[in-house]
């Protein structure tokens, strides 16, 4: 027989509107919308983002001060008062147990004094304070035993209660009692996992990990279903990533021969000894574009000033004899030109047409005649589609264009992670589709991820490192300079102008703003210019300079035509001008410490000893001082990436979320022990498995996330 609660229960699913549950925490349906809670699912998923653990219960007469506790007591006096000066409310309780009685004080929380009664068991958890006036707790979590909620199955208190990211209007208190009630439709919640893949792993069940998560039954549950829930959004990406590479295994691609006279000459012509780690590098990559299946996909790490260029142009060379086009994508267009310039002087003499193509300049080279020529768009993209350019730098605005590349054999991303992700996709597709067959694809970073964990999160992805500078740099020298020691930073920069040397001057804002105290380029410039350097040649660089400005002033820069220039962070990435031996850094705490090693890696590019002089706020926090002191001390950027990913979490790092992260809720690259056997279990289930075979769940997730790739 079905009766009215029938029909509620069979109506209600995952996908009512959470509106059905407000009156439950008297909290409004809008205010939950703030937050993304729409329906049961939502809020199901709305996990908490901390715990306070309040499962420790104890007995009033065994309480101490300071002590964070749960009591279970009953209520024998409760008042409610205005303060002397009636600015607010007083609630005044006295609970007791067999062993004693503690005073409870509320403030401003009048209602707790009509829903409390003399006579109620209640659970209360808080710190315990108090000095003459004996034992108190003050503004302490409550919940009244009723016949539902007993011991054992208390929401705010005496457990591990979750703490939930809250807004204006609603509170932790209430998104616990509504969540309680909903978790009941986790029955509806279908196992997506293989089997085998729980079992091997010991994961907790999803309804279990969907429920634990929420309402801990102990800490090592809490911990595991955390650890079920990352291993999730973990799978899939290395499902995707995985069923990709046995894709691309078996993808034709260009095979690249090893010209060894052609390098030999190369490498004899440079005014440089190759490091080994470049050599070897330059050997995996080579290696790889030999193949006549499986395009490469190679990520080249190595710390700033290792010396990534001179590799790529080493590839690109061979590339060339090998009777294919490459491209170089760097992030901005003072880089581009750099690399542009720098390649015109690798290759010349060798007969390879060079392109440059930036939103502002597009230029043309011919090494046999040595001659750059200005172009038009048009003239430019046909030049390439005949393949009378064999190589071709530029920004992401050459993505933008639908170039007709004529034999396309390798293309070379810098400081991969300043594209945006949607970019990198975009490389990767668009290019992949233009004559069938799919380029070799190397991209290039300072940003050091540790090996294991990169290989772990891009499956797909093999990796190159070079681990060492080039024999002849010093160390750079870095200090923190406090505002009083201002002059003496001064007078060592035109000393080093004296000696030929440049100077870098990094500042946090273009312009003067109203965040007092901060330094601006504009405002530093003036003061430079006109004053202190006044006879020297002092030169700015921003953002908002207009195209040739920018390209000019780099230009003059790398001439000695500026001794000084004074730049926001456009600066950053890559930019090489080997005579610069001062960097000085404005608001240095303003920076994370893989930005401040990127400006640093501005200077100590030759064999001139070299300086970074971090200038700091007077009123430095002692955290800043802290990290800014450990910067001094450690030059190796993979030991300061680790820092600030124990201090200050992995987006701070990397400075941007890594590919795929946007799917990811509760898992961070830090989840290294998670990361690997996510990608052990996909590796073993696309073995005995395909695709088909997965649930439909997994295949559904599957689906979502390789859309979302595509679409970013
Ligand atoms: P990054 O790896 O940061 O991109 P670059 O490729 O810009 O570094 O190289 C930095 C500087 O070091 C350049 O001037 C380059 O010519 C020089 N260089 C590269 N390799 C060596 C080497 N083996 N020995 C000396 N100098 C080198
Ligand atoms: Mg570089």
């Amino acid at each position: 027989m079905y009766n009215e609660n029938t029909v509620i229960f069979s109506m209600l699913s995952l996908d009512t509107s959470i509106g059905t549950y407000c009156h439950l925490a008297k909290v409004s349906e809008k205010n939950l919308a703030k937050l993304g809670i729409h329906t049961v699912r939502d809020l199901i998923f709305y996990f908490p983002f901390r715990y306070e653990d309040l499962s420790d219960r104890l007995m009033i007469g065994a309480l101490k001060i300071g002590q964070t506790a749960t009591i279970k007591g009953r209520l024998d006096l409760i008042v409610t008062k205005r303060s002397p000066r009636k600015r607010m409310y007083i609630t005044e309780a006295l609970v007791s147990d067999e062993t004693g009685t503690i005073k409870v004080v509320w403030f401003n929380q009048a209602f707790i004094g009509k829903a409390l009664h003399v006579g109620d068991m209640i659970f209360f958890s808080g710190q315990v304070t108090g000095e003459y006036i004996g034992m108190q707790m003050t503004n302490p979590s409550y919940e009244k035993m009723t016949s539902s909620r007993t011991e054992g199955s208390t929401l705010h208190t005496g457990r591990i209660v979750p703490i939930y990211p809250t807004t204006q209007g609603v509170t932790s208190r209430q998104l616990r009692l509504i969540m309680k009630k909903c978790l009941i439709y986790t029955y509806e919640f279908e196992e997506w996992l293989p089997a085998d893949i729980i079992k091997k792993y010991g994961l907790l069940s999803y309804v279990d990990a969907l429920t634990q998560i929420h309402f801990p039954k102990n800490g090592k549950m809490r911990d595991e279903a955390l650890r079920r829930l990352k291993f999730d959004e973990l799978f899939v990406i290395q499902l995707y990533t995985q069923q990709l590479r046995i894709l691309l295994n078996n993808t034709p691609c260009h095979t690249v021969t090893f010209n060894e006279e052609k390098t030999k000459s190369f490498v004899a012509g440079l005014n440089f000894r190759l490091t080994d780690a470049q050599r070897k590098s330059a050997w995996e990559i080579l290696l790889d574009i030999g193949r006549s299946q499986k395009p490469m996909n190679r990520l080249l790490e190595g710390d700033v000033g290792s010396g990534k260029t001179v590799v790529a142009a080493l590839v690109m060379l061979n590339v060339f004899y090998s009777n294919l086009q490459s491209v170089l994508l760097a992030p901005t267009e003072i880089l581009a030109r750099q690399h542009f310039d720098s390649l015109i002087s690798f290759f010349s003499m060798s007969g390879m047409r060079i392109g440059l193509y930036t939103r502002n300049t597009l230029l043309y080279h011919d090494t046999s005649c040595e001659q750059s020529i200005f172009l038009k768009k048009k003239e430019l993209l046909d030049k390439m589609a005949r393949r009378e350019i064999d190589c071709c730098v530029g920004t992401h605005s050459l993505l933008q264009e639908s170039v007709a590349f004529n034999t396309l054999g390798l293309i070379i991303v810098d400081e991969q992670h300043r594209f945006g992700v949607k970019q990198r996709q975009f490389i990767k597709e668009r290019v992949a589709a233009r004559d069938g067959i799919m380029p070799h694809f190397l991209s290039m970073t300072a940003t050091p991820i540790p090996r294991s964990l990169a290989l772990a999160l891009y499956g797909d992805l093999d990796i190159s490192i070079i681990n060492q500078l080039p024999n002849d740099r010093k160390k750079v020298i870095t200090e923190l300079f406090s505002e009083s020691k201002r002059q003496e930073a001064y007078t060592f920069i035109r000393n080093q102008i004296n000696e030929g040397r440049q100077c870098f001057i990094v500042c946090p804002l273009i312009n003067q703003s109203d965040k007092l105290g901060v330094t601006s380029v504009e405002q530093e410039f003036e003061k430079l210019d006109k004053d202190i350097f006044k006879d020297l040649l002092v030169g700015r660089l921003h953002g908002k300079l207009k195209k040739d400005e920018k390209a000019e002033i780099m230009e003059r820069f790398f001439n000695n035509e500026i001794q000084i220039l004074i730049s926001t962070s456009v600066i950053e990435v890559g930019v090489n001008v080997p005579n610069a031996t001062v960097m000085v850094i404005e608001g240095a705490d303003r920076f994370g410490l893989a930005q401040l090693h990127q400006f640093r890696g501005r200077v100590g590019r030759s064999s001139y000893q070299s300086y970074c002089f971090l200038m700091a706020d007077s009123q430095l926090s002692d955290d800043a001082r802290v990290r800014l002191e450990y910067f001094t001390k450690i030059s190796d950027g993979f030991e300061l990436a680790e820092y600030d990913l124990r201090t200050r979490g992995p987006g701070d790092v990397y400075g941007y979320r890594q590919s795929g992260s946007s799917s990811l809720k509760l898992a961070s690259i830090a989840d290294h022990g998670i990361i690997k056997i996510a990608r052990e279990g996909a590796i073993e289930t696309l073995i005995n498995l395909t695709i088909d075979d997965l649930s439909l769940d997994l295949k559904k997730r599957l689906q979502e996330f390789t859309d979302l790739v595509n679409l970013e």
